[in-house]
């Protein structure tokens, strides 16, 4: 039975990563994994976080099972981070927590099949994990342009793909700092977007995996929360991996807003149900250290500042990145200040990539994704006379 099986493509970026550990060169630079780094290349437990599992550790007294829904303390504290402080949504809203942001999509692509939804329209390129979830769960997808070659958002796109929507279709849209392009939608983009679902009742599935490391907690979701206030309902996939560095903790919330409050129980029964078996429950450890972060005072300001020195520093190596743009001509370098998040998308070829790879020690992605977070003082102008070298002529 098993040998009927085909192998699988490898994993590119593993690949990659594969080939940067036997690069002997010392100034090799990295940009194809997509964690956040430090100026120093490495991607630290977040300090808060380290203070939060030591209390969990001392204060802990079972690890008996929770439920499919998870660390309900969890969910509850992220909430106003998510909807606002005063945002109750007139109670329409119920979460669960999940394994990662991963998790989370999965599950509001599958329940989203389960309530009729048979085609999910999503911008293109996306994070290639998208498309594997809707392949596995069953739902067409159908793609749009995500990005102009200008570095903006498509508007247009993405407004033809909500209003062109049939009656069984649900849109996927990345609430901030777009993977892998950083293109992310301007307020009035997302007022004109938020419009759009409003009036279809196309039913809108948000996927939440970098809040904070665009602008700001409070900037990064405001479309979100343009979308929410003006929608019946809608499913949002969150991840705390990137936000609070705790990647293979797999930490994630679920959370859906219904019509009416009334609606909730059915909908969480089915959310429940999809989650028991899936994974049966959550890992328990990273969402109950990011509860004990978000219930003490002392560690959520730790931890907002520790966010607000990642985001600065993304930013500045954006800012040195778009100085340059005269540097490398044709790559739009400039769009990067404008842009969110870890991950940009160069407009190099392929033969620029390997170049980039083999004469100059530069690891990214086939698509000319990179991480900005690979980039530091130390190594940004040889990646900027690099891009230079491999764009000249
Ligand atoms: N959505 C997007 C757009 C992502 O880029 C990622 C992670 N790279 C996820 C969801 C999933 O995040 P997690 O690692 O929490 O599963």
């Amino acid at each position: 039975m098993l040998d009927r099986l085909q192998a699988q493509a490898p994993d590119a970026l593993l690949a990659l990563i594969k080939m940067h550990a036997q690069d002997p060169r010392e100034d090799k630079i990295d940009l194809g994994v997509g964690v956040y780094r430090t100026n120093e290349g490495a991607t630290p437990v977040f300090r808060a976080i380290k203070k939060a599992e030591q209390k969990l550790v001392d204060e802990q007294d079972s690890k008996s099972y929770l439920g499919p829904e998870g660390d309900t303390g969890f969910v509850d504290a992220l909430k106003p981070y998510v909807f606002g402080k005063d945002a109750t949504m007139g109670g329409r809203i119920e979460g669960m927590q999940t394994p990662g942001g991963t998790g989370a999509v999965r599950l509001a692509v599958a329940l989203a099949k389960a309530a009729g939804v048979t085609r999910v329209h999503m911008g293109t390129p996306s994070w290639p994990n998208h498309a594997q979830i809707l392949a596995d769960v069953g739902v067409e997808f159908v793609s749009f342009t995500h990005a102009k070659p200008d570095g903006s958002a498509d508007l247009d796109a993405v407004l033809g793909a909500i209003c062109g929507a049939g009656p069984t279709d649900a849109v996927l849209l990345h609430g901030c700092c777009h993977n892998p392009t950083g293109v992310d939608y301007t307020a009035d983009q997302w007022a004109a977007i938020a419009e759009a679902f409003a009036e279809t009742g196309v039913l809108p599935l948000l996927d939440v995996a970098y809040h904070g490391l665009g602008h700001g907690l409070e900037e990064d979701i405001a479309g979100v929360r343009q979308v929410l206030a003006k929608v019946p309902e809608a499913l949002i996939a969150y991840s705390c991996d990137k936000n609070f560095g705790l990647y293979r903790d797999r930490v994630g919330a679920f959370y859906m807003l219904a019509k009416e409050p009334g609606q909730l129980p059915a909908i969480t029964s089915n959310a429940n149900a999809l989650a028991r078996a899936n994974w049966s429950m959550p890992p328990d450890h990273g969402g109950a250290a990011v509860r004990y972060v978000l219930r003490d005072p002392s560690l959520t300001r730790e931890w907002l500042e520790e966010l607000d020195d990642m985001r600065a520093r993304m930013r500045r190596v954006r800012a040195r990145l778009a100085a340059a743009d005269n540097e490398a001509p044709g790559l739009n370098l400039a769009a990067l200040g404008e842009q969110n998040g870890l991950f940009a998308t160069l407009p190099l070829d392929k033969n620029q990539i390997v170049k980039l790879r083999e004469d100059h020690g530069i690891y990214m992605a086939g698509s000319g994704r990179i991480n900005v977070a690979g980039l530091h003082a130390g190594n940004t102008d040889k990646f900027i006379a690099a891009l230079a070298d491999v764009t000249r002529g």
